[in-house]
């Protein structure tokens, strides 16, 4: 990644920060899923998602450790799969058996259990929270309303909501509704959630001599929104993480912006 000092990590309400950029691991399993995190650790990713439904999270730990990297520098997220509600004690031991480490860096509900805000399940996430097991806790998929339920229910409200965003699905209401209860706005599928080939994102890349995608990253850079595009190709892992070396103007995001469905 190029060297610049902006905008590398986004605070979290609760102290500490996480890094604005990480690899997702959805769908990479086994051999394929190890090599590129390995990958993406060598050219300068130091933050990955993980899931215990992805079904890698100990070829993730073998990566991190084999990287040779300390392990403070390395942002490691997992979540729960909503269907293990109840047992949010026994899954996360196994998730920090798979990963081989003493505590994850942020804990996600996957998605709201049954459909409802989960707040017995949010209350387990905090006691686990406070025994040092996850540094952060956070929600995905979770509607602003669900959000609000658990901060109304525990006072606690999540470091983090991972949720669906690019420039063609994101909803500026959902962003300041996020900033303005301290939840970082963390966006998952920012390039299959859009249209590459668009116009706007060609021209914008040309004039920067960078990819259509490393628009689309940087543009969540420059909103403060955290981001995690996956890719299995090297030459993809290390230009999706190079989004340092340039800025989106304001004129230019507000294209992005209105490139909105
Ligand atoms: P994504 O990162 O937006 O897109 C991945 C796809 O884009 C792959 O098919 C990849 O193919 C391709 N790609 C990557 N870089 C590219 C580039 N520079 N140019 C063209 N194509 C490129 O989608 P995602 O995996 O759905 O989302 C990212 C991460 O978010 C996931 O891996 C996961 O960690 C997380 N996530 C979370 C949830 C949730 O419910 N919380 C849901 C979905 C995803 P190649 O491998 O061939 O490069």
């Amino acid at each position: 990644m190029s060297e610049t000092e902006d905008h590398r990590e986004v605070a979290l309400h609760d102290g500490g920060a996480i890094p604005i950029i990480g690899f997702g691991t959805w769908q990479l399993r086994g051999r394929e899923a190890y090599e590129a995190v390995r990958y993406a650790l060598e050219v300068g990713y130091r933050h990955i998602d993980t899931a215990a439904a992805y079904g890698n999270e100990s070829e993730v730990g073998r990566a991190v450790r084999e990287s040779g990297l300390p392990r403070e520098e390395i942002f490691i997220t997992t979540k729960l799969p909503p269907e293990n509600s109840g047992r949010e004690r026994e899954t996360m031991r196994e998730s920090l058996r798979h990963l081989g480490v003493d505590q994850v860096d942020l804990w996600l509900i996957h998605w709201p259990p049954g459909g409802n805000s989960g707040v017995e399940t949010w209350r387990e996430f905090i006691k686990l929270n406070g025994e040092g097991r996850a540094a952060h806790i956070g929600v995905s998929n979770y509607s602003p309303a669900q959000v609000d339920e658990l901060i109304e229910a525990t006072g606690t409200a999540p470091s983090v909501n991972q949720i669906k965003w690019s420039p063609f699905t994101h909803e500026p209401k959902r962003l300041a509704h996020s900033v303005e209860r301290g939840v970082v706005l963390e966006g998952y599928s920012p390039l299959k959630a859009s249209r590459l080939g668009d116009p706007v994102l060609a021209e914008i890349a040309e004039a920067h001599e960078v990819s259509p995608a490393q628009v689309i990253l940087r543009w969540h850079v420059e909103h403060e929104v955290v981001v995690i595009p996956r890719s299995s190709k090297r030459e993809r892992i290390s230009s999706n993480g190079d989004i340092f070396g340039f800025h989106l103007s304001p004129d230019e995001v507000a294209r992005v912006d209105a490139l909105t469905d």
